[in-house]
């Protein structure tokens, strides 16, 4: 062998050598992002709510994996999730970085021909109405299409502060294996939600039931307490609503009680507490109201309600009316049991519906 071929063979070997090494550090470099990778997988398995699912991945990723930013975006056709969210104690602006969206078209433009994740670097006119406007801009970005059985329900978007991180040429085998865990986390949580809620809605008028408003009355009377605002409470009874029952039957009864539900809701915030108390009976909370301001959102719906034509199944229209019932707490005022602080408040609004019907009915009298 001359000299010149053993001397290529002998570069080749130190080419061959640096490439293995190069390799093996890879190597090394994958195995222990994939065991972060399945730390926070089996963390991310083990949360059975919805909202620790957004917060963890929304608020703790950011920090674990060094990213701007990490929103997630949901297919909430039917309102489900959003409800969901909004009866929770902070309800739904606490999640900043949850969108939610009323059906697929966003996402199948973004994942058109093919549900594998999309990376490369920032661009607003893309990215922003996903990804929100977050402080520092991400420069480069990744969008996993998150799905189950070959249904698109939503996508985890991550923004990284270089454009080296998310850049179209890397692999995605890490990003794919965590959708998919995302993926199974966020159904099984939401699942998990809506059972746990079938057990506090009222099945007739799909608004919370009694007991559900047991406990989030005292969750409401202790956030109030600790804060410096007011909360009111109303008691909504529909006037002579047997005669209704007599009249047109159980059914137009019921008819008129979802109808009735459906305008409560349409009155409310999404953060106050609506709830069917009783036969025809609503109660609700609203948070950081005033006497005053209280007042004039039950005479609003005392309005409301009388002014609608209620349809019948017969054809026919049918008009109603209610008497409300108005307190309020004010805060640092009382000391005691939050349970008798709330047992109290509602006493109180009963007291000022029972002047109410007392004094003709169809008006709002406000407790003393
Ligand atoms: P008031 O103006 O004093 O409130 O009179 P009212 O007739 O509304 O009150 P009362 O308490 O005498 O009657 C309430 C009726 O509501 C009696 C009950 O049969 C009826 N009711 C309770 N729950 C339901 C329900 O789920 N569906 C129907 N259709 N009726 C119900
Ligand atoms: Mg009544
Ligand atoms: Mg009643």
């Amino acid at each position: 062998m001359d000299t010149s071929t053993l001397d290529a063979l002998r570069k080749e070997n130190q080419q061959l050598r640096i490439r293995l090494d190069d390799l093996l550090k890879q190597a090394h470099v994958n195995e222990k992002k994939l065991r972060r990778l399945q730390i926070q997988e089996m963390e991310l398995l083990g949360l059975d709510s919805l909202a620790d699912v957004i917060t963890t991945l929304t608020v703790d990723y950011p920090r674990a994996f060094d990213l701007v930013q990490v929103t997630l975006v949901l297919v909430d056709a039917d309102n489900q999730i959003q409800k969901l969210l909004e009866q929770l104690p902070e309800g739904l602006r606490q999640f900043q970085g949850v969108m939610l969206l009323p059906d697929t078209t966003a996402l199948e433009e973004i994942f058109r021909n093919s549900p594998t994740p999309r990376l490369g670097n920032y661009n607003s006119a893309v990215h922003a109405s996903l990804l929100g406007h977050s402080r520092p801009v991400p420069l480069s970005v990744a969008m996993l299409p998150l799905l189950r059985r070959g249904r698109l329900i939503g996508c985890l978007n991550m923004g990284a502060r270089d454009t080296e991180r998310f850049a179209a040429s890397k692999d995605t085998y890490f990003l794919e294996r965590l959708a998919t865990t995302v993926a199974v986390c966020v159904e099984n949580a939401i699942n998990h939600e809506r059972l746990a809620n079938l057990g506090l809605t009222d099945p007739l008028t799909e608004v919370n039931n009694r007991r559900f408003f047991d406990q989030r009355l005292e969750e409401e009377i202790m956030r109030t307490m600790r804060g410096k605002a007011p909360l009111a409470c109303l008691l909504i009874d529909v006037d002579h609503f047997k005669r209704i029952n007599d009249t047109y039957g159980h059914q137009a009864g019921d008819n008129v009680l979802r109808q009735v539900a459906a305008v409560l809701r349409q009155h409310l915030r999404g953060q106050d507490v609506l709830a069917r108390y009783g036969g025809e009976e609503f109660v609700a909370l609203l948070s950081a109201a005033t006497l005053e301001r209280a007042e004039v959102i039950a005479e609003r719906i005392r309005r409301a309600l009388e002014q609608r034509a209620l349809p019948l199944d017969s054809g026919d229209t049918l008009q109603i009316t209610a008497s409300i019932g108005v307190s309020v707490l004010q805060p640092q005022q009382h000391q005691g049991e939050f349970k008798r602080l709330g047992v109290e408040l509602v006493e109180r609004a009963d007291q000022a519906l029972y002047h109410a019907k007392e004094t003709g009915r169809n008006r709002v009298v406000a407790s003393a």
